[in-house]
């Protein structure tokens, strides 16, 4: 059976964009999939240690999972939750394949150059290192499918590298590299990312990072608050109410939200706005949406008792470290040291 496996970090509460732009996504793909697929859903707990954190991880990780099942993630056998670092084969595996990564290939990442501000000679290791161990946890479980945004092609590409230079190596198939990019994008029909913008300034992306509070709706802000947040969203003077991302990003947004939160296709709400002007009107719709979401969402966290995700990734771990083992010492094997 064929894996897709996903995993977000946990540096600090969500915003709505990313649980419109990424979580949902996967709880979607996953309902879609799991009668055919084991979907791994790890927390990349040693991922998310590479820069600071905000609150406490243990609760942030909790709080992932729960995410996922209050959004109506559906359980079954093929469905494995765990934390990466109760998996020590992927840190294991990780220094395998650094021995087979080239500095080159690293210092070469996108990523790194942006989070090292060029180069900085002061970044941590971690930052530099990270696409090994994102390596290792796609390959110690033969996953072909990893949904991950624009900024993670480039590891997924070395992924499929160290895969293909690994087998090479050793003359047989020890791991099955990850589809191409762009088959992946076409298999999880990602092709149209949803963007959410920044509430404030909707020329840029809403951001869990922005300083401005205004600027983002938090998963678990106050349904009143997030309500307040849209009240004083920053629109256009154009007078309008249309879906035009170029011209009136802010507009657009609102209506973006307000398709997202009700499950509605976006033409319908586009074609029930058609022809109104008064942006206030469209400001305590999308407000009074949000809140109303808001507000059943937290309701069915607050419903999930922790044991239950406790219980959820100590199953799920078990499972992962039999795979992950099996691929280590079959490695390991390769390479004599076993
Ligand atoms: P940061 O400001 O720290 O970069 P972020 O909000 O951009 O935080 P990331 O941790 O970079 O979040 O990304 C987590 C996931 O959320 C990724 O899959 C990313 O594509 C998605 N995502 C981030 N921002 C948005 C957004 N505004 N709309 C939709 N999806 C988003
Ligand atoms: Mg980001």
């Amino acid at each position: 059976m064929k894996t897709i496996l996903t995993g977000i970090r946990v540096n600090s509460e969500p915003t709505l964009g990313n649980f419109l732009g990424a979580l949902i996504p996967m709880v979607r793909l996953s309902n879609k999939y799991s009668k055919d697929y084991n979907i791994n859903i790890f927390v990349p707990d040693l991922h998310t240690i590479i820069s600071d954190v905000d609150g406490d991880l243990q609760q942030n990780l909790l709080m992932e999972i729960k995410y996922y099942l209050a959004a109506g993630l559906k359980i079954n056998e093929n469905v494995h939750f765990y934390r990466q670092s109760y998996v020590p084969a992927h840190s294991e595996m990780m220094w395998l394949l650094s021995c087979v990564t080239s500095t080159g290939e690293l210092f070469r990442m996108t990523q790194y150059k942006e989070k090292s501000n060029g180069g900085d000679e002061s970044t941590n290791a971690g930052i530099l290192n990270y696409p090994i161990l994102m390596a290792a946890d796609i390959l110690l479980y033969d996953a072909e499918y990893v949904p991950v945004g624009e900024d993670q092609f480039q590891h997924l590409e070395l992924t499929r590298n160290l895969a293909f230079r690994v087998n090479h190596k050793f003359g047989r198939e020890i791991f099955v590299p990850p589809v191409k990019t762009i088959d992946q994008v076409k298999f999880m029909e990602m092709d149209d990312g949803i963007r959410i913008r920044d509430l404030q300034n909707p020329e840029k992306k809403m951001s869990k990072s922005s300083k401005s509070e205004n600027s983002k709706i938090m998963l678990l802000d106050a349904p009143e608050v997030a309500a307040k947040k849209i009240m004083s969203a920053t629109t256009d003077s154009v007078g309008k109410i249309q879906f035009d991302m170029l011209n009136q990003p802010g507009v657009s947004n609102l209506l973006q939200i307000e398709a997202l939160v009700n499950d509605r296709p976006l033409q319908e709400v586009i074609s029930t706005w058609a022809g109104e002007t008064r942006y206030g009107d469209l400001k305590k719709q999308v407000a009074s949406s949000v809140s109303s979401f808001l507000a059943d969402f937290q309701e069915n966290i607050a419903a999930i008792p922790d044991e239950m995700v406790y219980e959820l990734l100590e199953t799920g771990e078990e499972y992962a470290n039999n795979i992950a083992d099996a691929k280590l010492a079959e490695l390991q094997k390769a390479f004599c040291i076993r």
